[in-house]
């Protein structure tokens, strides 16, 4: 991937555990490596096609001076989000600051945290059976726009069908949300949980009636097993009301594990469900 490094930018600060860090403030060392594409401004010599390294430079002066934090592994982080929600072009960042006058006692050069946030995607499943399900699926994709680790990027048409596995219920609608998030999976679990509970989701009969069901389908290319998160879904292969939503935003998505795209997935169902 493309990227802008920025090396050792000296900026003035007031973070640390200790007193005299908070009241006399010392000096922080800040580089990054901004990744985007650079294709399209290298073509066209045109900084809008880029991020402007200036501005981000003030922007880590400005919030390092701003902010205060007695951790720089906090600084790092805040200071990663900020960056990639104002400078909109970025997929990713690595961020390092360097504390060379920590007050530890003893000589050494630098202190440093390093890490690496960037925008992940991923393919949200939406599902309702209970009460205003348009306004269910609606609502919740207004709370996802709302959160700032979250950017809705195409949703898809919303699709009656059939309930699945419970079937003494009534019918679903349907959809598929493709996101772009800063949260880790886990978190966006509890994310997509909280959303849930907000429209009066409650956990009675499994596969039962619920005013509102999000489902993590794909993250970037991950495959995740742990005790509460499947990813991607399981059983997707075989809910025809989870793979047609989405077959409408991402047709070319490959499953990691079963390597089939999604229109594979989908044409593979109806030949079965037709047989
Ligand atoms: P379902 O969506 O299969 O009808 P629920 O919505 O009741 O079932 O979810 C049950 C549990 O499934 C959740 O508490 C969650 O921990 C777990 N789960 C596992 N993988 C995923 C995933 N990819 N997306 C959402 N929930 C998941
Ligand atoms: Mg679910």
């Amino acid at each position: 991937m493309d990227s802008i490094k920025i090396n050792n930018l000296e900026v003035f600060g007031h973070h640390g555990v200790f007193e005299e860090e908070t009241k006399l403030g010392q000096k922080f060392v800040v580089s990054a490596e901004l990744f985007m594409d650079l294709r399209q401004a290298g073509l066209s010599d045109d900084l809008t096609m880029s991020v402007h390294y200036g501005e981000v430079c003030r922007a880590i002066n400005d919030f390092m001076k701003e902010k205060n934090y007695y951790l720089i592994e906090a600084a790092a982080e805040d200071m990663a989000k900020m960056l990639l929600i104002r400078f909109d072009k970025l997929s990713g960042l690595k961020l390092e600051i360097k504390k060379p006058w920590a007050p530890i006692g003893l000589h050494l050069e630098e202190v440093s945290v390093n890490i690496e946030r960037g925008w992940h995607d991923v393919y949200l499943g939406l599902g309702s059976n209970m009460g205003d399900r348009k306004a269910n699926i609606e609502n919740a994709l207004l709370r996802m726009e709302d959160d700032d680790d979250i950017k809705v990027c195409e949703v898809s048409r919303l699709i009656n069908s059939k309930p699945y596995g419970y079937t003494d219920q009534d019918d679903f609608l349907n959809g598929a949300a493709h996101i772009k998030t800063l949260y880790t999976p886990s978190e966006l679990l509890r994310c997509v949980n909280q959303i849930e509970a907000l429209a009066g989701r409650t956990r009675d009969i499994k596969w039962g009636p619920r005013t509102l069901d999000i489902d993590i389908l794909f993250y970037d290319n991950m495959t995740i097993d742990t005790e509460n998160l499947t990813v991607p879904h399981a059983d997707m292969k075989n809910r025809d009301f989870v793979l047609k939503p989405l077959n409408e935003i991402a047709p070319w998505l490959r499953h990691p594990v079963y390597n089939m795209t999604v229109s594979e997935m989908l044409n593979e169902l109806s030949l079965v469900t037709t047989a």
